[in-house]
C-alpha cells in the first residue's frame, strides 16, 4: 500500500510540474510592486499634461495634434446650445485652445 501512495504522489508531482511548465511556456509572469502601480496610475493624466500647450488667442476648430474634439463649458436652453466658454481643452492632449464664435469668421472675411 505504502508504493500505491508513492507512485500517486511522484504521478500528481511530475503532472504539477508539467501544467507549470506549459502555463510558463505559454505566459510571462511580471511581477509589480504595489507602490510602482499607484504611482503609474498617477502619472497618466500627469503626461497629457505634458504634452499640452496653452494655445489660447487666436480661435481654432482643430487642435495642433489634429483632434477636432474639445472639452467646452456650455450652457444649453431649450435644448440647445445658448452660449459658451471661449476657453476650451483638446480631449486628445489637454492643449488649451480658444472657441471659434459667428464674430470671429465676419472678422475673417
Ligand atoms: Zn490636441
Amino acid at each position: 500500500m505504502k508504493w500505491v501512495n508513492r507512485l500517486a504522489a511522484t504521478l500528481l508531482g511530475l503532472i504539477g510540474i508539467g501544467i507549470a511548465r506549459e502555463f510558463f511556456n505559454r505566459y510571462d509572469v511580471l511581477v509589480f510592486d504595489k507602490k510602482d502601480v499607484e504611482e503609474a496610475r498617477q502619472e497618466q493624466p500627469q503626461e497629457q499634461k505634458i504634452n499640452a500647450m496653452d494655445l489660447r488667442g487666436t480661435p481654432t476648430h482643430e487642435c495642433v495634434c489634429g483632434s477636432r474634439i474639445f472639452y467646452v463649458r456650455a450652457v444649453f436652453d431649450d435644448y440647445e446650445i445658448a452660449t459658451y466658454f471661449l476657453e476650451m481643452q483638446c480631449v486628445e492632449c489637454g492643449s488649451l485652445a480658444t472657441a471659434p464664435t459667428p464674430l470671429d469668421r465676419e472678422i475673417q472675411e
